[in-house]
Order: C-alpha cells, then structure tokens, then sequence
C-alpha cells in the first residue's frame, strides 16, 4: 500500500540509522493535530463536503520546512475537499467546455503571427522546428526573449515541441551571450494558461539572461548547498535526491535526469528534475525526454492545465562558486483554470505553501511514466 504524506514522520523513523540523520538533518518535521466543534446545523454540509463530520473534526496537519533553503509546506488533505480549491491532482477528467472555448477564442493573437506581431531581439530571431523566439515587449530583465509555439493551443504539447523549445532557447542564450558576455543566468520558464500567470493563452515559454546574479530563489538554493557544504561537508543536492530516493520519492531517472516529487512542494503537485553534474548547455539534451515525461505524466494523468515550469542550472561557461549545482527544472500545478479563486495567497508570499496534493500520490503518476 502505497504511503502516505502524514506517515512521513514514521518513514523517517524506519529509516536506517545514516539515512535517517540525513533526512532529519535536511528536514524538520511537525505533525499536529486540528480540532473543530461543528454545530449540528453544518453536520450535512461538512458530510457532503469531507465525507464523514468525524473526518472533519480531528484533522492531521503535517508541516515540512527544508533546514537549508527554508522552503516549506503545510499539508492537510483535507483541504483538497474545500469548496472551490480547485486542485487538479485528483486525476484527469473531461475539460470544461468554456476552457475550450477561450483558448479557441483568442486565435488569431499575435502569437499566432509573431513576425508581424511581436519585436525581435537585437540579433535577431532564433526559428526552429516548432518555435520562433521574440524579445519580450516589457521585459522583466536585460534579456528577455520568448519562445513562440508553432501552435496557438497552449495544451498541443508533444515531445519534438518540448526538445525544439530548449534547443531554441539554448541558441537564443548563446546569441544574447556572444553580444554581452556578462549576461550568464540563464533561466527558462513557461507560464501555461492565465490561471498560471500568463498573459496570452497562445502557446509559448521564456527565458531571461542575467548579469551579476541568477534570479532570487536560485541564489538561495545556491546560498544553501554552500551553508550545507560548510556545516556539514556534505552535498546538498546529492544528500536530498538521496533522502527523497530511500522516502520512495523518486519517480524515474532518464538520460542522467531523475524526477521527484518534492517534500517542500511550492504549490501543487510539484516535481523536481535533477540531472547532476550536468551543464545548463546540456538542458536540450538531458532535460529534453524527462521534463517531457514529466508533463505528460501532469497533463495526460493528472490533469493538469495550468502550470508553471522553471529551469535553471549553473551559469553558461560554467564557474567554479557553482561547482555541484545541478540543472533543475521544476513543474507545479496551479489548479482548475476556471476557478475564480487564486491558488496562492498571504501565507504563500508571506508564510508558508499550503498543499493538498500529497507527494506520495505524485510520485506514483510519476512512476507510471
Ligand atoms: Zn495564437
């Protein structure tokens, strides 16, 4: 029987001795217990809504917090059932005729004619198989560009699409690089449908090149493995793929890439690729087959329709202050895209995520894969 998020605290403990210091040296772990006292009205409401009002009454609250990165979660399955949590990880079912709807009525964006519709970058445009780039019109740092589907619908995602997207945006980089040799950070991210935070449903991901440092929160991971590296000796990275493997959350490794589901999740349904020791110029080659299986194991299995996907690794040309940072990429799930409630809130900019998805239910769809 597969486990579940609340038993983590008794897997850690199973754990043999050095692996069980290493989770808890990564992890800490809280397990709390809620109560309410439901009048009697709401007795129907909670029994339609949860099931069952003792389900309701006593409920078990897990809190996750990554000793190095501070990244952390609250998980209470529970709040799965709320009225309008809109989480997608329950499984896939038919798409509400208004998503359909409008995706079909934005044809005809500028997306789906980018040379007239959209600036090119000062070297031009990179064109592939399956996409063209375009400087981003406002952008968020020196270099912005964007990767334009060849398709307006922004969920016709197949493999050569995704292998096309990082080989495109790798020459992109490189273009932008050999103009300004300072600009090294390069991070790729994709913003799938509004609920995502995009502002054009039409089919398309992005990248930005950075001088001085990478973005925010891959410093702090960088800042992090450092910490670890000088309190403890260890790798950070290769100590956390290891504890995620002997917890049973790793769902399949490909061309030197493996995939967990991540215990500090920060939204829904998170999923991390690793791929140690690998080159960012490498992302078209080791990240093109796992990060595709990993969006057909959210789309197709669980799903999902809005998303949000980053990618990142250590700066073009490689330096030695980055020595044994992975390349990453990193998939969430951002929820129904016609729930008119955000999925993030004050506690996740300001607290901590509050997750319903448990991590042992991902990594099974994973496993699949
Ligand atoms: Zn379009």
């Amino acid at each position: 029987m597969p486990s579940t998020i609340t038993q983590l605290p008794d897997l850690i403990a199973a754990l043999p001795p050095r692996e069980r210091e290493r989770a808890e040296r990564l992890f800490e772990i809280e397990v709390s217990e809620g109560i309410i006292e439901p009048p009697a009205e709401m007795a129907p409401w909670i029994e339609q809504t949860f099931g069952a009002v003792e389900a309701a009454r006593r409920q078990r609250i897990i809190r996750i917090m990554n000793r190095w990165t501070f990244e952390g979660a609250t998980f209470n399955s529970l709040r799965a059932q709320r009225p309008g949590a809109g989480t997608t990880t329950s499984g896939p079912a038919a798409d509400p005729p208004e998503l359909r709807e409008r995706i079909e009525r934005a044809q005809g964006d500028d997306f789906c004619h980018p040379e007239t519709g959209t600036p090119a970058d000062t070297f031009g445009r990179v064109r592939g198989a399956h996409c063209i780039t375009a400087a981003n019109v406002a952008k968020a740092d020196g270099w912005h560009g964007l990767a334009i589907f060849d398709r307006h619908d922004p969920l016709a995602l197949d493999e050569p699409l995704i292998a096309d997207f990082l080989a495109t945006a790798l020459e992109w980089a490189s273009r932008a690089h050999a103009q300004d040799p300072a600009a090294r950070h390069l991070m790729l991210f994709w913003n799938c449908l509004w609920r995502a935070g995009a502002s054009l449903i039409h089919g398309h991901a992005q990248m930005t090149l950075s001088h001085g440092m990478a973005h925010a929160r891959v410093e702090q991971q960088r800042a992090a493995a450092a910490r670890y590296r000088a309190e403890t000796g260890g790798d950070y990275f290769a100590d956390l793929a290891a504890t995620l493997d002997a917890l049973g959350l790793r769902g399949f490794t490909t061309d030197g890439a493996t995939a967990y589901a991540s215990l500090t999740p920060v939204k829904e349904g998170e999923v991390i690729l690793l791929a140690p020791g690998a080159r960012i110029e490498e992302a078209s080659a080791r990240l093109a087959a796992p990060l595709w299986a990993v969006l057909r194991a959210a789309t197709q299995d669980m799903g999902v329709r809005a998303f949000n996907v980053g990618l990142y690794g250590p700066p073009l040309g490689g330096d030695p202050a980055w020595d044994g940072f992975p390349l990453v990429a990193r998939l969430v799930d951002r929820g129904a895209p016609l729930s008119p409630t955000s999925d993030i809130a004050a506690l996740e900019l300001f607290g901590s995520s509050v997750i319903s998805a448990d991590p042992f239910e991902v990594v099974e769809v994973l496993r699949r894969r």
